[in-house]
């Protein structure tokens, strides 16, 4: 669905579908290069990013393999915990692989900094981290994105695999949410 189709549940489109896919060939160009020669496991994280990890991996040129881990944050409503429960781990042994993990948008960066440790003690040849979107609080983080999208403002966003509730995961663009729809 387009923004069209759900019209009046966004405030503003911050990127639309077009943008988002010309900033993706220019980072997978970028990722080309860098990996060069070398065997690339991404790994994605269920579900947000389930359409950059689809988008991103088919504007690469070099093959890669995939692999998916689930996870939930305890603790309540959209405040992220830090605290996180596996609920879906690889089915890749990354020892001595070179992992590039594939994200939807690092908020606070909690979540991930856990995984990133997580990840880190399977003693992967290398780590880094590409996100689609990030937000002002996440510069206060322990973790850095290699490859990054989109900065975007501190706004509840929902599409491009972003949900509120479950729904709006497969709107092409992103946009702010209207708060209404959530209070
Ligand atoms: P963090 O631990 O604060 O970085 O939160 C990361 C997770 O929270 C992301 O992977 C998203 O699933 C979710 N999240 C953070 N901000 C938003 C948003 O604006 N819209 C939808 N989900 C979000």
């Amino acid at each position: 669905m387009d923004a069209a189709h759900i019209n009046g549940d966004l405030t503003r489109v911050l990127h639309t579908d077009a943008e988002i896919q010309a900033r993706l060939a220019e980072l997978a160009a970028q990722i080309d290069a860098d990996y060069e020669g070398k065997d690339l496991l991404l790994v994605g994280v269920l579900n947000g990013a389930l359409m950059v990890m689809a988008d991103l991996s088919r504007h690469l040129t070099c093959h890669v393999r995939m692999d998916w881990m689930a996870i939930s944050s305890y603790g309540s409503g959209a405040q992220s915990s830090g605290v996180v429960r596996i609920l879906k781990d690889l089915s890749t042994n990354l020892e001595g692989r070179h992992v590039l993990v594939v994200e939807d948008i690092i908020d606070t960066g909690l979540t991930l900094a856990y995984l990133i440790q997580n990840l880190r003690s399977r003693e992967p040849a290398s780590l880094e981290i590409m996100t689609m979107f990030r937000k002002p609080d996440a510069l206060q983080s322990a973790v850095e994105a290699k490859y990054i999208g989109f900065d975007l403002p501190n706004e509840f966003v929902v599409g491009y695999g972003l949900d509120y509730a479950g729904r709006y995961r497969n709107l092409r663009d992103v946009g702010t949410l209207e708060p209404h729809i959530y209070s």
